[in-house]
């Protein structure tokens, strides 16, 4: 019996038959210390896919730490608009309206607003390009 405690995930399921091809044991404590150091440290910033993933940045899967965009605010009256938006990506989950609440840890602000997956950040900015000329 064993655990699997991945650096960038944590604990994940145990799958013995699949898992026992993939591991081999390590009798250096530094060369295990010295992989999962670079291990936790990639995985902030890459997706376990490796550096040639086909979405390259905007491709989250297994990465340790995700950056978000939350919409949040007065969104009723661009509610429309951002639809619009999420409408033309490319990827079907995407394109859903998802509502979301967040809870900040540094200063335990609360905040419900529409998430922005990453890939359609720039169109949804440039459609929502008009709010800012009506607000001068
Ligand atoms: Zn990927």
């Amino acid at each position: 019996m064993f655990k699997i405690v991945r650096p960038a995930v944590g604990e994940s399921g145990n799958a013995p038959g699949r898992v026992e091809k993939q591991i081999r044991k390590l009798l250096s404590l530094d060369k295990a210390r010295s992989g999962r150091e670079d291990e936790y440290e990639v995985s902030s910033k890459q997706c376990m896919h490796g550096p040639n993933c086909r979405l390259g940045n905007f491709c989250t899967v297994g990465r340790r730490r995700q950056e978000v965009n939350v919409l949040g605010g007065l969104i009723l009256p661009v509610w429309g608009t951002i639809e619009k938006a999420l409408s033309k990506q490319a990827r079907q989950s995407h394109k859903r309206l998802c509502v979301v609440h967040i809870e900040t840890t540094t200063d335990n602000r609360r905040i419900v607003g529409l998430l922005v997956p990453n890939a359609a950040v720039e169109s949804v900015l440039q459609d929502l390009a008009w709010v800012q000329d009506i607000d001068d």
